[in-house]
């Protein structure tokens, strides 16, 4: 694998554990979704990818939590707290 990025061909692949944020203030009203992946890591610039699973990838997409995806949702973190 070549190194979109800057062309090398020094990578390594790492299992990962991502935390994705929306941006912005209205972010924070949304659902923090975790996801574990395998990364592709670039070792001579840090360029890294890795490929969002269908389930995390429509929280993402629709900004609402779907059963069986590692979210926090700030939305059920504080009617559980209440
Ligand atoms: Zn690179």
């Amino acid at each position: 694998m070549t190194c979109k990025r800057c062309r090398s061909d020094s990578h390594s692949v790492f299992n990962g554990e991502t935390a994705i944020h929306f941006l912005g203030l209205k972010g924070l009203d949304k659902p923090i979704v975790w996801v574990f992946s395998k990364l592709a890591v670039c070792l001579e610039c840090g360029f890294t990818e890795f490929t969002i699973p269908e389930r995390e990838l429509s929280v993402l997409a629709t900004g609402e939590a779907v059963a069986g995806a590692v979210v926090l949702d700030k939305k059920v973190a504080r009617s559980l707290a209440a």
